[in-house]
């Protein structure tokens, strides 16, 4: 049997996020039911709309069991809306979301602005090689707070002309991005993950 990665299959880039992992060399089981989740060795979480998401991890009975696989140190790789359910906090607060707390950050929603909803970027990723690495962001989010354990791996210029933002990092296995790699054909984050997943 091959590595099995689980993509959390409830709402968003959900078919992209397969594709980059089979790209990778895993094999994708999409997890919509708590027995698909105790069948995967690590765990995709897409973008979408974390309070959505929300909604749907309670109607299908995956809130708890991903809470207690986290806890269990099951590797995670959440972007955009996915860094938001894997993330210790959001700030402002808002009980709609759920935050796993898989690694320690808070984070903004919807930080860069109305203005600039989508936008992408070439990012300087040290991680992944010489490359620069095409990030797109829709209505994303930024990192507010990173505990001494997080190591950031890719930060971008801010809107508002304070200190740059950190847009992606991991702690241990977890590996999150307020951006949406899957949206892109380079897949080096998904082999990232990969190997942090198997190490
Ligand atoms: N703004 C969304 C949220 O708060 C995230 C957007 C995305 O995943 N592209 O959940």
């Amino acid at each position: 049997m091959g590595f099995s990665v689980g993509v959390l299959a409830l709402q968003g880039g959900v078919a992209e996020h397969a594709e980059a992992a089979r790209a990778a060399g895993a094999e994708p089981v999409l997890v919509r039911r708590p027995e698909e989740l105790a069948s995967v060795d690590a765990l995709i979480l897409p973008g979408g709309e974390s309070t959505a998401m929300t909604k749907l991890l309670a109607v299908t009975e995956l809130a708890e069991p991903l809470g207690e696989r986290l806890k269990g140190g099951m590797p995670a790789f959440g972007s955009c809306a996915g860094l938001i359910l894997l993330a210790e906090a959001v700030d402002p607060p808002d009980e709609r979301t759920r935050n796993y707390g898989a690694i320690d950050i808070t984070v903004r929603r919807n930080a860069f602005g109305r203005q600039v909803d989508s936008f992408e970027e070439d990012l300087d990723v040290p991680e992944l090689g010489p490359d620069p690495a095409r990030a797109v962001f829709i209505r994303a989010p930024w990192v507010v707070r990173a505990g001494p354990g997080v190591q950031t791996l890719a930060t971008v210029a801010s809107s508002d002309g304070a200190e740059p933002k950190i847009v992606a990092a991991r702690q241990g296995n977890i590996l999150v991005t307020a951006f949406h790699p899957e949206l892109t054909a380079d897949i080096r984050w998904h082999a990232l993950f990969l190997s942090m997943a198997r190490a």
